[in-house]
């Protein structure tokens, strides 16, 4: 009697947007028979793939020629075809990044220079547009980009599952990869209900555990910074023809509290940002008095007795050797492939992504 572990040329750990779409492009090159992706939870995108505003990022905000710069551009423009491939739901909504006091107005001035040097077209304001800003922001300079959308990505989580499951890519849900280890040449993986197998390439994809699958492998060099975005709804109707996003903070920790609506028609604000020492998603009901002054900084006509706690995200930013890492960490050491601290715009970056991790093992 001998065990044989069985052998699968390339496996992904991790279901979120970024899983999914690498295993469409490797599904491009590869037989399904040679592919195999692990998700630990019962469904596909429930990580922070599900828990985002789903908007589609022109790319204005990253240093130029960063990773989350060119990622996030070509992404935007990957996301319309691929909704046009697999009907998926884009809302071109565009967006309005505004100054609200005229403390903020020379931010707006610098994100100008900003989008010209990242390539992203924008517009100035005519006067009615402003006029009707007004009428619900507290308005001094603002412009217009019209590349950013939202893509109903529930909808497209499903879609793209569907496409796999048709190529019979296998999709192993409710398996964690528990352990990895690399030797004589091969990654040698046990899951919780699989069990032990071995891969050639193994594409560590796995959002806010990525960093603990990369120190079973030996790295050790980055560590998780965990910071929580939680969103409040409004029980009430409002502008929602196009999204409206303050100027950021300078250090990008986040975008700003910004409005956000999805094909559910519910209005959301958020999401702000809160340190956490470990993943959890539970939303506070002190949430909406937290987060009132920032809301209504920007939003006109809003009562705290209109808002109420709703869901939220946990962005896996990253400190390389104790210093915060700003950029993706997208990395291949022989035939391990990792994408670690992908933050926002990962949504929008990730058909971009995916493509280039391809190019990675040819
Ligand atoms: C509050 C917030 C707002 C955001 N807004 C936007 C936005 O509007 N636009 C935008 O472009 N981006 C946005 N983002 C970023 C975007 O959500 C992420 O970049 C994107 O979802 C990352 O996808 P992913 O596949 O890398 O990670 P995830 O979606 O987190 O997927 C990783 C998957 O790996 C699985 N996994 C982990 N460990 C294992 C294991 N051991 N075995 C098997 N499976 C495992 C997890 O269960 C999870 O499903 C936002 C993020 C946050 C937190």
């Amino acid at each position: 009697m001998h065990n044989e572990v069985f052998h699968i040329p390339y496996v992904i750990c991790g279901g979120g947007i970024l899983g999914l779409l690498l295993a469409k492009e490797l599904s491009h090159k590869f037989s399904p028979d040679d592919l195999a992706l692990f998700e630990k939870n019962e469904f596909l995108g429930e990580g922070n793939t599900s828990r985002n505003s789903g908007v589609l990022h022109s790319g204005i905000y990253y240093p130029t020629d960063s990773l989350k710069h060119k990622h996030c551009l070509a992404g935007n423009k990957m996301w319309r075809n691929l909704a046009s491939e697999l009907d998926i739901t884009v809302n071109p909504c565009g967006k309005f990044i505004v100054a609200s006091t005229c403390d903020e107005v020379e931010r707006t001035k610098e994100l100008r220079e900003q989008a010209k040097k990242n390539d992203v077209p924008f517009n100035e304001l005519k006067e009615e547009q402003i006029n009707k800003l007004k009428e619900v922001i507290n308005y001094e300079d603002g412009f217009f980009i019209p590349s950013t959308g939202i893509v109903d990505i529930s909808e497209a989580i499903k879609k793209i599952e569907n496409h796999l499951f048709n190529k019979n890519v296998p999709i192993i849900k409710n398996d964690e990869i528990i352990s990895v280890e690399f030797k004589e040449n091969k990654f040698f993986i046990n899951t919780k209900l699989s069990g032990a197998m071995t891969c050639d390439y193994f594409f560590n994809v796995a959002g806010t555990d990525a960093i603990n699958i990369r120190k079973m492998l030996g790295h050790s060099e980055l560590e998780n910074y965990f910071v929580k975005g939680n969103y409040v709804k409004l029980n009430k109707k409002y502008y929602n023809e196009s999204l409206i996003y303050p100027v950021p903070q300078k250090n990008l920790k986040g975008l700003g509290v910004h409005t956000s609506f999805a094909t559910d028609g519910i209005i959301r604000f958020g999401p702000n940002t809160q340190d956490v020492d470990h993943v959890h998603f539970k939303v506070q009901d002190s949430i909406v008095d937290e987060m009132y002054p920032e809301v209504i900084k920007v939003f006109k006509g809003i009562n705290k007795e209109d808002l109420s706690p709703d869901y939220s995200g946990v962005r896996p930013k990253i400190k390389l050797n104790g210093e915060l890492h700003t950029d993706f960490w997208i990395k291949k050491h022989d035939n391990y492939i990792e994408c670690c601290g992908i933050e926002s715009p990962g949504l929008t970056a990730a058909p971009s992504i995916a493509k280039y991790l391809i190019e990675l093992i040819k």
